[in-house]
């Protein structure tokens, strides 16, 4: 399955959506606070689409530097811009930089989700690059990382959902593999 962070993104999301809807694949999204708060459009249609919601970070910050009742905070106002959107509050979460502080269990009721397989999608713009990437180290039940913040991203994610489709593999929402 392929999440996919940091948006919405209001050039690469809706494509990527597109693409998401031409091959019947649902993803999981985590997302920016603010960002939700500039593109609902493009939140409300990843919600209708079908797709899972969850919550990055207000600003992308780092929660094991900002503090507990930052953090916190930062939390919640995603989880409000998510809600004015879609009319329901995210359960899951994936803390930017994968950092999480063991603390915050007690005080946050989301189910933290990290991933198996980091192609560094982010810090090239050659999408076979990601795809080479992504090929050689997943297997079944593997959680992809991926943005929705580049073109080399979305060509890529569509690339690893065709060749992995073909090779027998499906596509489930985060929620959907831990109900497995
Ligand atoms: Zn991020």
């Amino acid at each position: 399955m392929t999440p996919a962070d940091d948006g919405p993104n209001p050039e690469y999301t809706p494509k990527l959506l597109d693409g998401l809807e031409k091959r019947g694949v649902k993803a999981t999204f985590f997302l920016l606070g603010e960002e939700v708060k500039q593109y609902p459009d493009v939140v409300r249609r990843m919600h209708d689409d079908g797709h899972l919601i969850g919550v990055h970070s207000y600003k992308h910050v780092n929660f094991k530097e900002v503090g507990t009742a930052c953090t916190l905070q930062q939390i919640e106002k995603t989880q409000k811009a998510i809600y004015d959107v879609t009319g329901e509050y995210a359960g899951y979460i994936r803390p930017p930089y994968g950092c999480w502080q063991k603390e915050l269990d007690a005080q946050v009721n989301l189910i933290e989700v990290l991933w198996n397989v980091d192609p560094r999608d982010w810090a090239t713009t050659d999408a076979d690059t990601v795809v080479q990437r992504v090929l050689k180290d997943t297997k079944p039940g593997d959680i992809i990382l991926l943005h929705d913040a580049s073109a080399s991203s979305v060509q890529a994610a569509f690339t690893v959902i065709d060749t992995l489709q073909k090779q027998g593999y499906s596509f489930v929402t985060v929620e959907e593999l831990l109900l497995e």
